[in-house]
């Protein structure tokens, strides 16, 4: 499977937040869906409509992803 990566630095690593402000990691499919890096845990009540980079201080939308890294 392929990942979506970000725009700033490159990586495929993210994660959303909930309204508690408690974090969980996802990885974004080609497809544009979203999928949890920990298959085990849910992504009910987390907000999908906003990503955060791991790797930098990237914010925003899933489709403003990129396909490719820079
Ligand atoms: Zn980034």
């Amino acid at each position: 499977m392929r990942f979506m990566v970000c725009p700033q630095c490159g990586i495929a690593n993210f994660y959303v937040k909930n309204k508690k402000g408690e974090r969980i990691n996802v990885k974004v499919t080609w497809d544009i869906e979203i999928v949890l890096v920990d298959k085990s845990k849910s992504l009910a009540g987390f907000n999908l409509d906003e990503l955060f980079c791991l790797g930098c201080s990237w914010h925003g939308k899933k489709s403003e992803l990129r396909k490719y890294c820079i």
